[in-house]
């Protein structure tokens, strides 16, 4: 193969001609894929951005953490289930659970003390009706005697 240029010999194991600098396109052909030149290349380390530091901070993974359970809530006051036997006395005594659930109203335990209060005020109207009922029926005794 010659050099198209300069007619020179050229021995294909050289990118470009040593007398004119042509480029030899047997060599071109033979290692195009494997270009010896990184000069199309960014050089190393040079417009890189610099790599992030280890992020010391990060928590480490809890191995004690229990496994879902559905449902699961962190502690929310505001949605603090109330107790059965709170509720329960409320019903038998309203006064409990009118204070009960001021109380925890108070505290910020909303669905608690509202069952309390609803607990309460349940109990309230079940014994005004009683009252009610039984006054009626005295009553209505009283007027067919
Ligand atoms: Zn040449």
């Amino acid at each position: 193969m010659k050099c198209e240029t300069c007619g020179s010999e050229l021995s294909g194991m050289m990118p470009t001609c040593p007398f004119c600098g042509t480029p030899d396109p047997v060599y071109m052909r033979r290692y195009r894929q494997y270009p010896p030149s990184q000069g199309n290349y960014p050089p190393p380390g040079g417009n890189y951005p610099p790599p992030p530091p280890p992020q010391r901070n990060y928590p480490p993974p809890n191995i004690n953490q229990p496994p879902y359970r559905s449902g699961w809530q962190p502690y929310d006051p505001t949605n603090e289930a109330p107790e059965v036997m709170l509720v329960i006395l409320s019903v038998l005594v309203p006064l409990v659970g009118v204070i009960y659930g001021s109380v925890c109203l108070g505290n910020g335990e909303k669905r608690a003390g509202k069952a309390y209060l609803l607990a309460a005020g349940i109990s309230i109207g079940a014994w005004v009706i009683l009252t009610l009922f039984f006054v009626l029926v005295g009553f209505l005794a009283a007027a067919n005697r």
